[in-house]
């Protein structure tokens, strides 16, 4: 696995894939997933175990939408496994990083590998804009997250150290000088709060800002551009699978990085959809040979469009509504996360965040970060439409607040149950 993602890494052609035709990219994944499905079926317990995968010819695999004729995979396919049934166990992985979901929607997982997390997959809209693949391994940032491993390059640090200590946090930021600040969008909201009540306005100035691991609202983009001076490149991905696309300049839509990442999108049953259509999002992580994701199903729902962008490049895009597969259950009603997500859409000039709370079976509460208080006609607006999710039994109540508590992640958590006591959860 080792040599051969080496091999992989010194060749050209997969650092340049991303820009050739539709074609080039099709016929380049295909081979890559043959060798994948190939890979699994011999050496994973948990695929050779699938009939499918049992009887699969790699030759059987002749266009890349032959995709569909593999199973679907979900994140209890693996939670309810042991480990050693979804990893290649006839080849070490010492040295190889284990991964593990974040928990957000359910009892996390352990995998092995996860690699897509250089550079070049997670800030590649630099080399559209002529920074070298050498200097792309080179360039300055802060990731403003958690603290990881010490780096010349990178300065990481602790979202909640920016509430703890402003001062020398905003400090050590202006002395880096880094060339890119990467957070999530709650994150880089707060810094910008704490540049403004701390004075630090001018001092911070990346060139560019990275958002990632939440849906970033139109307005929170423009308050963190017009604060920081610099441009926001929105990024998705998932832990499974790391990056999966990044913004151009342009700013429509992710660039699906498609060297190492098959995205799809099927409806709720499992059918493909046509370009275009909306619904969830699966995908192939063509690099992870330990532990094969093969159209693994994000959780996430979007839409994936082939049509060449404005900035030249063919690599289809992937528009993601709905982050999290969060849902808020009221008696025989499930909503789900993405159905609350008008209140951004339809109240972007207002809305910058928002959290929904079940307090109980009969309440509802709508929690807003706005830019000023909403007027009866729009409370009156929102209660009707989540009204008719939730029923009418249901009283909602719309508050406007300062701030939403983030989880320990530092995320912020948009659909929360707090009826149930948390030892109950
Ligand atoms: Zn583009």
């Amino acid at each position: 696995m080792f040599k051969h993602f080496l091999h992989k890494l010194k060749s050209a052609r997969y650092y340049a894939i991303h820009q050739s035709s539709r074609r080039s990219i099709e016929d380049w994944q295909l081979e890559r997933l043959r060798t994948l499905v190939t890979h699994a079926s011999k050496h994973i317990p948990f695929y050779k175990d699938l009939s499918t995968y049992a009887h699969l010819r790699p030759e059987s695999l002749k266009k890349i939408g032959d995709i569909t004729q593999l199973p679907i995979l979900t994140k209890d396919t693996f939670r309810n496994r042991p480990f050693e049934e979804y990893i290649d166990s006839s080849r070490t992985y010492r040295g190889i990083p284990l991964g593990a979901t974040s928990g957000t929607t359910g009892k996390p997982f352990v995998f092995v590998g996860g690699t897509n997390l250089l550079n070049f997959q997670r800030f590649r809209f630099l080399l559209w804009q002529g920074i070298t693949l050498h200097n792309l391994s080179k360039i300055k940032y802060v990731y403003l997250n958690k603290a990881t491993i010490a780096n010349p390059y990178r300065l990481s640090i602790p979202g909640m150290n920016l509430s703890a200590y402003a001062e020398r946090t905003l400090n050590s930021i202006e002395n880096f000088r880094p060339l890119i600040i990467e957070s999530m969008p709650t994150i880089l909201l707060r810094l910008v709060e704490v540049m403004k009540a701390t004075g630090h306005m001018t001092g911070v100035r990346p060139t560019y800002i990275v958002s990632f691991g939440e849906m970033l609202s139109p307005h929170a983009r423009r308050i963190i551009e017009a604060a920081l001076g610099a441009k926001v490149y929105d990024r998705y991905g998932i832990d499974e699978a790391g990056v999966i696309g990044i913004e151009c300049a342009f700013h429509d839509g992710f660039h699906i990085n498609v060297e190492s990442i098959i995205a799809e999108v099927v409806s709720e049953d499992g059918t493909p959809l046509a370009d275009g259509g909306y619904g969830k999002i699966l995908v192939t992580d063509l690099n992870n040979f330990h532990t094969p994701f093969i159209r693994y199903d994000t959780g996430d729902y979007g839409k994936l469009l082939w049509k060449k962008c404005r900035c030249g490049l063919e690599s289809p895009r992937l528009w993601v509504q709905g982050r999290y597969s969060a849902y808020l259950v009221f008696g025989q009603n499930i909503i789900h996360h993405e159905e609350f997500s008008f209140l951004l859409t339809d109240f972007s000039d207002q809305i910058i965040q928002y959290q929904i709370a079940k307090l109980s079976d009969a309440l509802m509460e709508v929690r807003l970060i706005a830019t000023r208080d909403v007027t009866a006609a729009e409370r009156e607006e929102i209660q009707s439409r989540l009204g008719k999710l939730a029923g009418e039994k249901v009283e909602i109540r719309v508050r406007r607040v300062e701030s939403i508590p983030s989880m320990e992640s530092g995320k912020l958590q948009t659909l929360i149950d707090e009826s149930v006591s948390p030892e109950g959860r």
